[in-house]
């Protein structure tokens, strides 16, 4: 549809892109005070060794209990608040909220957190994480940082350098979502990542499509000859569980062994005099 704007020109209408631009700012404008609000939380979905079951950790995932709206999903606020820079308070939030949870757990399990790329511009992003930690006294090599590719295309020595002081403080850096956009092998190479994730978009199709295995299988071998460790997220059944794990994966995440939750699922179970952390159900169907 196509409409004068009265001064000759002619711009593009359209009731839908009204719609959907006027809830955009409705959803920047709430996010602004959500975290005063208290409709910020985190959830915690366990990660376990693919082979044992045991729990190495869990990821924090954050959460909006948007008024009016129930639980809104990452997926349609993250973009938002990435475009608004809400996401740098939010993802600080996470973080925060994460290490002083952690600390309180009864194992010194792995707490992962995502890193937005938009946190990368800020230019004391490591600063803020070092505060962080010696705030909540998280051990640096207890936490993993999660980022995608989007985060290393822009201001690439600056991302660098961050990424290796964090690194040299002993934090893990993990590539996350991997497979999906550059999937860039000299990035892996270059940067100092210690753990890849795999994509889920490839995981929900294991089953079926042979290409998809292939591609999971060469992201496994390409992370053992770079000495990195593989995980799968998004593993819902059984038999994707028995794919990678005979493809190699180390460790699996996914609605099968665990959902997020508020309260992780740590139970404690004494395993010849070593505690170890194990999922409620489930850890037995682990077990080949
Ligand atoms: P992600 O980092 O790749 O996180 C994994 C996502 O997969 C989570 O979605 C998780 O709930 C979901 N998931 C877990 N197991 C399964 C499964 O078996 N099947 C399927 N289909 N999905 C599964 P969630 O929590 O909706 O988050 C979506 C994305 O939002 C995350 O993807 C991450 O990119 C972003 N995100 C979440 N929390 C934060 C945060 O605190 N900061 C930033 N910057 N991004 C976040
Ligand atoms: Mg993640
Ligand atoms: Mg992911
Ligand atoms: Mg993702």
């Amino acid at each position: 549809r196509v409409k004068h704007d009265g001064r000759g020109k002619i711009c593009f209408f359209d009731a839908e892109m009204d719609k959907a631009a006027r809830n955009r700012r409705q959803i920047e404008s709430e996010l602004r005070h959500a975290i005063i609000r208290n409709q910020i939380h985190v959830s915690y979905q366990p990660i376990l060794d693919a082979l044992s079951g045991e729990i190495g950790g869990y990821e924090a995932l954050m959460r909006w209990n948007r008024p009016g709206h129930g639980l809104t999903e990452p997926d349609i606020f993250i973009s938002i608040a990435e475009e608004s820079g809400s996401i740098v308070q939010l993802g600080e939030w996470v973080l925060q909220q994460a290490c002083r949870e952690a600390v309180r757990w009864p194992l010194p399990l792995m707490i992962a957190v995502n890193l937005s790329p938009v946190q990368f511009m800020l230019p004391n992003l490591c600063e803020r994480i070092e505060a962080i930690l010696a705030e909540t006294g998280l051990a640096p090599s207890r936490l993993e940082l999660e980022i995608t590719e989007a985060a290393l295309i822009r201001d690439r020595d600056r991302v660098m350098t961050t990424l290796l002081r964090l690194h040299k403080l002993g934090v893990h850096i993990v590539m996350d979502d991997f497979g999906t956009g550059f999937s860039s092998l000299s990035n892996l190479r270059s940067f100092p990542f210690d753990k890849i994730k795999v994509d889920r978009s490839f995981t929900g199709v294991l089953e079926h499509d042979a290409g998809a295995r292939s591609i999971v299988r060469a992201i496994i071998g390409l992370g053992h000859s770079l000495g990195m460790p593989v995980v799968t997220e998004g593993v819902e059944t059984e038999m994707q569980r028995r794919i990678v794990v005979e493809e190699g994966c180390a460790q699996v995440q996914g609605l099968l062994l665990g959902k997020p939750d508020i309260e992780p699922s740590i139970k404690l179970a004494a395993h010849e005099n070593v505690l170890t952390a194990q999922i409620e159900t489930g850890v037995s169907s682990l077990r080949r």
